[in-house]
């Protein structure tokens, strides 16, 4: 909890409604968004739903844009403070009352990670709550699908996105992905689906005898952060509670027996994991009832493997926020991921809307004072003075840099 306040604390929202329209006007990248969504065809630009939800949740369906310019005008006019990105459709989506046989055609193929649904796994903090020890599950989530999308899929055009407060998105935007059928999306998302069952199921992850290669890469990138993340920063076998959980897995009596008697003498959750190892050869032996040949890649997997909403992926009418919105509760940009240094990331340090205009004002007011006032500044003054992109006076900048490299390879 103390650690969330460390998210929200830090910005006041009561200045969202004044400084949103700054926002608009002088960071948000229209021009980069145009060229990203129309990918060479004018249409899919036009054709595309947005959504805007106004103050007091005001929410508007079916808005569409001629250009870059008619987006920026629009939202800068009704200043949304979220903006949604549906699907392309069948005609203009401004004009889906009277067009006839309106339906959408295609969208990127997107993914959701949202940190509440780890709440069962995590021990820091629950809800809307992230806190520095648990955002490590959603770089492992990331890495994992990253990899995945990929190598077994052959997409090159991911963009991932931080999603303003507790988890991030990934917009796959190469063709193939675009026009996928809903049934495709449904079979690529069960496909990287491993942990199944709700609330009340205690072993949610089984692994065949034999691991297909994607789980076997899913497992080293599992096992590169299991220390860290489940043992050192949750701690997770702490609490008696953590470790039943665990025990509850294992379908095996013996394997059961012999998880509970280890858990008891050992103390710290590394030594409490470091004794599970045996559990194969000491409990488990081959041809024992119910075992399970990757016990303790299942529990790896059921603690650590990433939680999709499903529905998110499967519809194509589905919205998802846009990314460069700011999250009014955090005031915090929606800033796109670089997957290279995706291990630094860090959700505390990205840019709120409030430290962004002080970052404007501030190299304005810099400006001011090394140069001449522009009455005297000759032309090459002039143009340096005004030629800096907004952006570029802020911390907005390497975002801006990580989406215009990710737009230039669309090609
Ligand atoms: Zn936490």
């Amino acid at each position: 909890m103390e650690i969330d306040s460390q998210l929200e604390d830090s910005f006041d929202p009561s200045v969202y409604p004044d400084l949103l329209p700054i926002y608009y006007k002088r960071l948000f990248p229209f021009s980069l968004y145009h060229k990203w969504l129309r990918y060479n065809d004018d249409k899919l630009f036009i054709n595309r739903e947005f959504s805007f939800t106004l103050k007091d949740d005001v929410y508007l369906r079916y808005q569409s844009f001629k250009d870059g310019e008619d987006m920026k005008k629009e939202v800068i006019q009704k200043c949304p403070h979220k903006i949604d990105i549906g699907a392309v459709y069948s005609c203009r989506p401004s004009d889906q009352r009277t067009a006839s046989n309106f339906h959408p055609l295609e969208k990127e193929l997107v993914f959701d990670i949202d940190m509440t649904d780890y709440d069962e796994v995590r021990t820091c903090c629950s809800g809307a709550d992230i806190c520095k020890k648990c955002w490590p599950f959603m770089t492992v989530a990331l890495k994992i699908l990253d990899r995945a999308l990929r190598e077994d899929f052959g997409f090159n055009h991911l963009l991932w996105v931080y999603s303003g407060r507790r988890g991030i998105h990934c917009w796959v935007c190469d063709k193939e992905a675009r026009e996928l059928s809903p049934a495709a999306r449904s079979a690529i998302v069960e496909y990287l689906s491993v942990i199944k069952g709700g609330e009340y199921k205690a072993k949610k992850v089984h692994l065949p005898e034999t691991l297909h290669p994607s789980l076997k890469q899913a497992d080293k990138i599992i096992s590169k952060y299991f220390e860290d993340l489940m043992l050192n920063k949750q701690d997770f076998l702490a609490t008696q509670d953590n470790c039943e959980k665990i025990i509850a897995m294992c379908l095996d009596q013996n394997g059961k027996e012999f998880l509970k008697s280890s858990f008891k003498d050992s103390k710290s959750s590394q030594e409490k994991w470091e004794t599970t190892n045996q559990i194969d050869d000491v409990a488990m032996q081959k041809g024992a009832k119910n075992r399970s040949k990757h016990f303790l890649t299942e529990v790896k997997f059921q603690l650590c493997y990433p939680r999709l909403d499903i529905n998110v992926t499967k519809g194509l009418n589905h919205l998802l926020k846009a990314p460069f919105c700011v999250h009014p509760k955090t005031g915090r940009v929606c800033v796109p991921i670089d997957v290279k240094t995706v291990d630094s990331f860090d959700p505390f340090s990205v840019p709120t809307i409030s430290s962004l205009c002080k970052e404007i004002d501030e190299y304005d007011a810099s400006l001011k004072e090394v140069n001449k006032p522009e009455d005297i500044m000759d032309e090459g003054e002039k143009s340096i003075a005004t030629k800096i992109e907004d952006y570029n006076k802020t911390s907005m900048r390497t975002s801006i840099e990580i989406f215009r490299k990710f737009v230039k390879n669309l090609g």
